[in-house]
């Protein structure tokens, strides 16, 4: 880790910490990853695969001055949210990337709606600018139509064109980052206890609870303690992006930290303290474990999540908030990191139509059976988007059928010409609509339902006919009802939406 230089305690500049939103397949990851590869601070890192949801380059700037900035490495958009509706917005800096082949898309829209609520500076970074079909004039004005008013279009939004697949422009988008970090001046102070934010938590099956952390202020220290929310760990295991051990660390550097006394919550602030009793003090009073929820008529879907990482279960909850609609709604009830067991299909089985949706975890053997035997449904997933699909039709498939009936002929009965049982030859003429033979009818006197009956036969002009749309005509009415000219019969149509 590049320890800060700075030699006496007091402010210094703060490297800032970037978020990359945009659309779907406008290309956050090739970015994040090209930037990754190429300006990684370790040098030695190329070959470890440990994937933690951030990490620290360095950049030598056009001035010639080297520059560290951090990247979020995080699964879009939903985990931005989430970090930010806790109300501790851990990005400084974004980079709302556009693609130059399909200019801005719903989600463009989303991202930029969400930087505007976090109040932070952001440059646009129009991508695929190596393609064919690319055409940057045609992306900036969907973007000027959309009220993103780009620097050179009348606005003074900072914009440049790159490949994320070939590097073009790329540096000049992290000139841009620098220069945006400048002026905004961010600080902090290394002497200062550490303090910043969760981003990801994780139970690692052999070494126990860890999350990864963002520092935004202060230094973490070895042998000091780590409180976030209601949970501690000695800071004794703590890496960095490449997962090298360290003894220290500051701002605004993602760093892991192994032996958390349960998994952090992501979004959440952490701080650090001195001593394990001052952070017992610290730590929050755990939150009461039975949820109380909102009283609803709507059927519900009763969901425990199982995820890889506590990030994932926190962008799997947003993508459920979307997707609830007015005729259902969708609970969790439960939640947790790892494979998903028999405690689990244990946990739900007692609750009707309850879920079970794992996201890049594995379903133990025996909770296969158990869930087999016990009829508890589960799913799992690795793709984000297959999961918002799936559970989309999932929620439909189970939302209770509404029955609509239409109204869709009128007729008013003009003459009865004979019985024979139930069934009545009469004349009628259409007042609205029309009419099929099959159709079944309800028989109306004064406006008031007197019985019901069937069409069997239709005549008109003479001839046999299966609809009648306009004018008189003659029918076969089977019903039990006694019915007389000034009646009205009016067919229906049933629609299940
Ligand atoms: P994300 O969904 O925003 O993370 O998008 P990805 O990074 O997965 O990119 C979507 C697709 O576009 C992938 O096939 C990338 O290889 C491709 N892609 C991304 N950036 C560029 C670029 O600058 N040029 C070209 N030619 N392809 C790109």
């Amino acid at each position: 880790m590049a320890k800060k230089t700075s030699p006496a305690a007091g402010l210094t500049k703060r490297p800032p910490v970037v978020v990359i939103m945009g659309h779907i397949d406008h290309g956050k990851s090739t970015l994040l990853d090209y930037i990754r590869k190429t300006n990684i601070v370790d040098t030695e890192a190329g070959g470890i695969t440990q994937h933690l949801s951030a990490y620290e380059i360095t950049h030598q700037t056009a001035e010639g001055s080297t520059e560290r900035i951090t990247f979020l490495d995080t699964p879009g958009h939903a985990a931005f949210q989430k970090m930010r509706v806790r109300g501790a917005s851990v990005a400084d800096i974004a980079v709302l990337i556009v693609s130059a082949e399909d200019g801005v898309k719903p989600q463009t829209l989303e991202a930029y709606a969400a930087i505007k609520a976090a109040e932070i500076p952001f440059v646009v970074a129009i991508n695929k600018v190596d393609k064919p079909a690319a055409d940057i004039l045609r992306t900036q004005t969907s973007l000027i139509e959309h009220e993103i008013y780009i620097e050179g279009m009348g606005g003074d939004i900072p914009w440049v064109g790159i490949s994320a697949k070939t590097g073009a422009g790329i540096s000049d988008l992290l000139d841009l980052i620098v220069l945006s970090s400048d002026l905004a001046g961010f600080t902090a102070d290394s002497s200062n206890a550490g303090s910043g934010i969760v981003i990801e938590g994780a139970l690692d099956p052999k070494r126990g609870n860890s999350a990864t952390v963002i520092i935004k202020d202060g230094s973490l220290r070895s042998g000091e303690y780590i409180i976030a929310g209601e949970f501690i760990a000695p800071i004794r295991i703590m890496e960095d992006a490449y997962g090298k051990s360290i003894k220290e660390a500051t701002f605004s550097a993602p760093v892991r930290i192994v032996g958390f006394s349960g998994v952090p919550a992501v979004g959440s602030a952490f701080t650090t303290a001195k001593t394990k009793k001052a952070a017992e003090e610290l730590a929050s009073k755990p939150a009461a474990a039975v949820l109380s929820f909102p009283k609803t008529d709507k059927p519900v879907i009763p969901i425990l999540i199982k995820a890889d990482v506590q990030g994932t279960i926190e962008a799997i909850e947003h993508e459920l908030e979307g997707i609830k609609s007015e005729r259902i709604t969708v609970r969790t009830i439960g939640r947790g990191v790892g494979p998903i067991t028999d405690s689990d299909v244990q946990a739900v089985s007692a609750t009707k139509d309850a879920i079970i949706v794992g996201f890049n975890v594995k379903v133990e053997r025996s909770a296969k059976d158990l869930a087999e035997r016990l009829g508890v449904e589960i799913d799992t997933f690795s793709v984000i988007y297959e999961l918002s699909e799936w559970l989309n039709s999932a929620l439909k498939n189970r939302t209770p059928k509404l029955e609509e009936r239409v109204l869709t002929g009128r007729i008013k009965l003009l003459k009865h010409f004979s019985t024979q049982k139930h069934t009545h030859v009469l004349g009628g003429r259409v007042e609205e609509g029309h009419i099929k033979v099959g159709e079944s009818v309800r028989i109306l006197r004064r406006d008031l339902e007197i019985g019901k009956g069937v069409l069997k036969n239709l005549q008109q002009h003479k001839s046999d006919v299966q609809r009648i749309d306009e004018g008189e005509f003659g029918m076969q009415l089977d019903t039990k009802t006694e019915i007389a000219p000034g009646d009205v019969l009016e067919a229906f149509e049933t629609i299940i939406t």
